[in-house]
């Protein structure tokens, strides 16, 4: 996060008020100014449950042996699972137990497998 007034990478914006303006400035520049109401929280962590911060895509339901088109298309592709997982920012295991359909993808897994093996895994 960078000062709206020096400039300067900061960990920490504080909302002020400086000359009328309304800037997201660093601890040293807000002395130039007048602090307002910081929002502590995450905005998200208020006013979102958390599942409206996944992925905007419309709630689907998974084929029924997604487990088997994924490791179908994975091996066509020549990608060993280990391969596959790297990819995807996946755990192998994960990846295992998904290709076994004992676990169900997340939404955003969904989405990574689709693209990355170019299969529809969505009924
Ligand atoms: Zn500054």
């Amino acid at each position: 996060m960078r000062c709206e007034v020096c400039g300067r990478e900061t960990p920490k914006l504080i909302r002020a008020e400086i000359e009328g303006a309304e800037l997201m400035v660093c601890n040293e520049c807000a002395k130039l100014g007048k602090v307002l109401r910081t929002h502590e929280k995450a905005p998200n962590a208020v006013y979102m449950p958390r599942k409206e911060t996944a992925p905007l895509i419309e709630p689907f339901e998974l084929i029924d042996d997604f487990g088997t088109e994924i490791k179908k298309a994975r091996e066509r592709l020549g990608l060993t699972r280990e391969q596959l997982a790297k990819k995807i920012f996946e755990k192998e295991s994960v990846l295992q137990r998904i290709e076994a359909n004992e676990l169900e993808p997340s939404d955003e897994l969904v989405l990574k497998l689709e693209k990355a093996l170019n299969i529809r895994l969505r009924v």
